[in-house]
């Protein structure tokens, strides 16, 4: 008996790893402090809550439609009609059990043996191995932190081959923060109407933005990018909500009915409950999130600031996300308590077996010199977690 090709050549979810062995070791007594966590730390708002309650007690606890329940599908349609400006039908909708899934998804139906995705690095630990699930190759194309970590229209023009079938765009991204311009992405939209990729937009962290900035989708900066983009969003990060898993895909008809012919055949519908939870999300008050990102941004001036006093490090102050992702090269060649430091992974054990601060090595997101630092934790929480930092590499 044996394993498949397939899932050997996979690795388990990097970030995921890092949080079971932080808690992991605080459940042995130890008092660890944890950045690696990629979900925000707050509680669901009370009025989600009280619609997944409303919902169970009122028997809604059977199948649905495979893609969702219409109700859903229209909250969905209004929430993207309101902040894209994009008009979609239902059957260019389909609700899925997260976000990650509706990625899964999408790479299963789209991709295969042969076919070339476009991932611009730092990227999200997952993107590449659900290509390579698919059967397909990433294509890494690095970017800049001089260029705010930011996929210029040339290196695109340069990435793509006769291969080429798809490309992954992550605004704001996780985990660099980094937010596209509506001018930026209208650069990169004027090589892809050209082309024949599918633009994969993952508009997760949509909501979680600063400095005043206002979010656009490449799928809403060209009038052709409708038809060759599919958006992928969710509930877990603007509403914190990542336990319910819930989110979606918008985009042609032709893949959003492929993605639920193969739904069909593995999860069927997304949890009943969830997506009646997931529709007062999208219609209720959205002052919650507005309060929630308020308390992130104050988080993001503070870490920055913090981490810019460590000695070796540097850290860019981004957009959007809940994440920064400091250079860190400047510690490289040291060895603090006889341990040699020569790139993130060696940084990041050193962290967590010295003074118990759980980061995530850049590695992971394609980039050696960087550590991701989620902010998703009190203020409190990240003074004492710097100062421990501090303490392990002087
Ligand atoms: C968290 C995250 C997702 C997945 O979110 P779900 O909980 O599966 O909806 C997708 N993309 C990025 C970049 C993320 O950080």
């Amino acid at each position: 008996m044996k394993l498949s090709k397939r899932i050997q050549e996979i690795k388990p979810s990097p970030t995921l790893a890092i949080t079971m062995k932080a808690n992991a070791m605080k459940a042995a007594g130890h008092d660890v402090i944890g950045f690696g966590a990629g979900e925000p730390d707050f509680d669901t708002p009370r009025y989600i809550k009280e619609a997944a309650v409303k919902a169970i007690e009122e028997g809604f606890t059977k199948y649905t439609p495979v893609a969702g329940i219409d109700e859903l599908k229209d909250a969905i349609i209004d929430k993207l009609a309101r902040d894209q400006g994009i008009k979609y039908n239902r059957s260019e909708i389909c609700v899925s059990c997260g976000a990650k899934h509706t990625l899964y998804n999408l790479a299963q139906v789209l991709f295969e043996e042969g076919d070339e995705v476009i991932i611009p690095s730092p990227y999200w630990v997952s993107y590449i191995d659900i290509v390579k699930l698919a059967g397909a190759t990433p294509v890494v194309v690095p970017t800049k932190e001089e260029e705010g970590f930011r996929l210029s229209p040339s290196s695109l023009l340069a990435a793509i081959s006769e291969r080429t079938k798809g490309i992954i765009i992550n605004s704001p991204s996780n985990p660099t923060g980094s937010v596209y311009s509506r001018e930026e992405l209208k650069g990169l939209a004027e090589i892809l109407v050209k082309s024949d990729l599918v633009v994969i937009s993952d508009d997760i962290y949509e909501k979680i933005l600063y400095d005043g900035l206002k979010f656009s989708s490449i799928a809403q900066v060209h009038p052709a990018m409708k038809e060759k983009t599919v958006i992928v969003n969710g509930v877990s990060k603007a509403y914190a909500m990542t336990g319910w898993r819930i989110g979606y895909a918008a985009g042609p008809e032709w893949i959003i009915q492929a993605v639920t012919k193969l739904q069909s055949q593995n999860t069927s519908n997304p949890t009943s409950i969830a997506q009646k939870a997931a529709v007062a999300a999208l219609q209720g008050d959205q002052g919650e999130v507005e309060k929630m990102v308020q308390e992130f941004e104050r988080r993001r001036n503070y870490i920055c600031e913090a981490l810019n006093s460590v000695p070796g490090f540097r850290c860019p102050k981004p957009q959007g996300a809940f994440y920064v992702f400091p250079n860190v090269e400047g510690v490289f060649g040291w060895a603090p308590k006889g341990r040699v430091i020569n790139n993130s992974s060696d940084l990041a054990g050193y962290l967590l077996d010295e003074v118990g601060v759980a980061v995530v090595p850049g590695a992971d997101f394609g980039d050696d010199r960087y550590l991701r630092f989620s902010y998703a934790t009190s203020i409190d929480l990240i003074e004492k977690g710097v100062a421990r930092i501090k303490q392990a590499l002087s």
